[in-house]
């Protein structure tokens, strides 16, 4: 089994320092009066690349051997992920590779190449970008990096926590997105050293509750690609180490609708003047819409990423 513990976490924060952005913690009077709380929201949507997946992508392609670095690094992904890749890549002066859908948005496209990586098209119906990228592997002895799961990930995504926490000291909740697990892995690794009563609690859309079953069910379950406007959470099953994490450490997950994010969406850009993607919505929509009661407590939530094109947001 992959060590993966605090002294990880610790470890990937000096590694990110100065790299990545120590972004800020915001407060709303309206948030704490709906909510009878102290609610503290970490704002990864002014992060680089839009979301905290440059932590992670940044601490993985720090610890590539010299051999692997010149080889450089592999994704598959349309989303966040991807861009957070090859802009850590650009930045370490190592080449790139990104599967990404031939039916992308066109800005997505623009903005990974811009950052430096080749860009791998595939047709999502019909072709499988696991099999693309691993000959990308095969043929360049590159390194394919995962979203999620995958140990060097984890412990970077979990420096969202570890700064929460060296800014607001111990909380009561924890509130953190759930996708393959990546960020709510790391960000309890985190709590356990630095807030240990603090109780973990994840939150997924509700067409796609698959962490929440395998988190009751103590196995994961794998589910359809789900229907939801969380498109960062849209994965069928979480990761084997991220799980294992979150079996030990996280204490349930609850669920939103889709109609919650877009008030959620609505509640940031009017009240709190930000801009954020609906899956970054999905643990201040469970906070917000009093899901586990959180009166007289002093709670933390993970806003995860702002890339949302402004037609969407508008809608
Ligand atoms: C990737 C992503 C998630 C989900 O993260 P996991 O580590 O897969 O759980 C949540 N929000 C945003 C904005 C993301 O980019």
């Amino acid at each position: 089994m992959t060590q993966i513990n605090y002294a990880s976490v610790a470890a990937a924060a000096q590694t990110i320092n100065g790299v990545a952005l120590r972004t800020p913690v915001l407060t709303s009077r309206q948030a704490n009066e709906q909510t009878g709380a102290q609610v503290h929201f970490k704002c990864e949507n002014f992060q680089r690349v839009g979301a905290f997946k440059f932590r992670g992508a940044y601490n993985a392609l720090s610890r590539f051997t010299d051999q692997h670095k010149r080889a450089g690094a592999v994704a598959f992904s349309s989303g966040n992920h991807a861009q957070a890749v090859a802009l850590a890549a650009q930045l370490l002066g190592m080449p790139s590779v990104i599967v990404m859908p031939a039916d992308s948005v066109p800005g997505k496209l623009a903005a990974t190449r811009a950052y430096g990586a080749e860009v791998i098209l595939y047709d999502r119906f019909n072709e499988d970008r696991e099999a693309i990228a691993r000959r990308a592997v095969a043929e360049r002895g590159a390194t394919l990096v995962p979203p999620f799961d995958h140990a060097d990930v984890i412990a970077g995504q979990g420096t969202v926590a570890k700064e929460l926490f060296e800014e607001t000291g111990a909380l009561d909740y924890l509130f953190v997105c759930v996708g393959g697990g990546g960020l709510i892995a790391g960000c309890a690794l985190a709590a356990a050293e630095l807030s240990p009563a603090c109780k973990i609690i994840g939150v997924e859309p509700q067409a796609g509750n698959d962490a929440q079953l395998s988190l009751r069910s103590g196995a994961i379950v794998r589910i359809p690609v789900p229907q939801t406007i969380a498109d960062g959470a849209q994965t069928s099953a979480v990761g084997q180490l991220t799980f294992q994490i979150m079996q030990r450490l996280v204490a349930d997950i609850v669920t939103v609708t889709d109609d919650q994010l877009r008030a959620q969406m609505r509640f940031f850009a009017e009240r709190m003047k930000i801009v954020v993607e609906p899956t970054g919505c999905l643990a201040a929509a469970a906070v917000m819409n009093r899901i586990i009661d959180l009166r007289g407590k002093r709670v933390g939530v993970v806003v995860s990423g702002g890339n949302v094109d402004l037609a969407q947001l508008g809608s």
